[in-house]
């Protein structure tokens, strides 16, 4: 497996003219000082410093936050300048940056790729005409699909998508709906963000005033989970599924939040996706045992072992009370291979 590390810089959008219910960008950037390319240099020299020698593959400077090209086209040169130094010394081998659909044009991108720009992540969140309206988002599908045609028509760059699941309006058929015309676009990269109400958002206000209501745990479960088998399965690499904690409590320091988050969501996809896998198996084993006390083995390399036994071994507690007549060993075993499962009665 590659060793991949990221340099982060978070840049606030100053004076983002947009008002996404779910962000908290504005209050973040009201707590937060202005970054100038001398602090891109002092974080990313500071990041470096702890990183080399650690024999990685690849390093990305990485520029999230707001907007990256939403602000003026010098700023983003400035910062630019500072990546594109370190990557030209082989010091960072990507340049990685998250936008908006609407911030993307041929002056943009042209700009981009003169800096050496690799990989343009796109916010869509949606393909939903009607959760984009409620989601304040500014932007309609005709945006994303333009943004991300033009993005792949350079032929240099990489492309992301990321998704919001649970958003206002949305459902589980709007959320499949936007992973079918995610996969259908071909993003090398995409990521699924189950929705999180923030403090000092305009979600949060509609949340407490009823006006918004949020999907279940189990409803936020499965739509990932079938949303993440849409994209992996048309061979996109999903590179994060939920928030990064940090991202909710460093970066939005005073900010909280309101109902449910999981820090682990992946953890529960992957370990959601291998019980379903296991169980259509086990109720094979099942039902040819008739009742009768059944040794099963369940074998997975190193790679899928944790996803088997799920988030705090929830599918071995699922898988006892739902065949109390199978006696389950789990076994990790490196000879399995790659995100295979091997299940077998009476091997025990
Ligand atoms: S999500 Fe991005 S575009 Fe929307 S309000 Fe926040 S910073 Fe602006």
């Amino acid at each position: 497996m590659k060793k991949h590390a990221i340099i982060p810089i978070f840049i606030p959008h100053k004076g983002c003219p947009h008002d996404c219910v779910f962000c908290n960008q504005r209050a973040i950037t009201a707590r937060t000082a202005d970054v100038t390319p001398e602090d891109v240099r002092r974080i990313a020299e500071q990041y470096l410093s702890t990183l080399e020698g650690r024999g990685l593959d690849e390093t990305e400077i990485s520029f999230f936050g707001g907007s990256f090209t939403g602000i003026p086209l010098e700023e983003q040169s400035a910062f630019l300048a500072v990546a594109k130094e370190l990557k030209d010394a082989g010091r960072v081998d990507k340049i990685h940056l998250s936008t908006r659909p609407d911030y993307i044009n041929e002056e943009i991108l042209d700009n981009l790729k003169a800096y050496g720009a690799d990989v343009i992540e796109l916010g869509v969140q949606s393909f939903d005409e009607k959760v984009l309206l409620l989601s304040g988002r500014g932007h309609g599908r005709k945006e994303i699909f333009d943004a991300c045609e033009l993005i792949k028509s350079y032929g240099c760059f990489t492309l992301g998508i990321q998704l919001m699941i649970g958003l206002p309006g949305d459902s589980y058929e709007s959320c499949i709906a936007s992973a079918k015309e995610a996969a259908a676009i071909g993003p090398e990269i995409a990521r699924l963000y189950p929705t999180v109400i923030i403090s000092d958002t305009e979600l949060c206000s509609m949340y407490r005033s009823g006006e918004f209501v949020p999907f279940s745990h189990e409803e936020m479960l499965r739509t990932t989970t079938d949303m993440y088998r849409i994209l992996t399965g048309a061979g996109i690499n999903v590179i994060r599924v939920g928030l990064k904690s940090t991202a909710l409590i460093s970066d939005a320091e005073g900010s909280s939040v309101v109902g449910e988050y999981h820090p682990a969501f992946r953890q529960l996809v992957e370990g959601r996706i291998a019980r379903e896998e296991i169980e259509e198996r086990l109720k094979e084993i099942d039902k040819a045992a008739a009742g009768l006390r059944t040794e099963v083995v369940i074998k997975a390399g190193p790679d899928r072992f944790s996803a088997v036994i799920g988030h705090k071994a929830e599918n071995k507690r699922y898988f006892r009370e739902r065949f109390p007549e199978l006696m389950i060993k789990y076994i990790e075993d490196p000879d399995i291979p790659e995100q295979k499962v091997s299940v077998e009665a009476g091997g025990i």
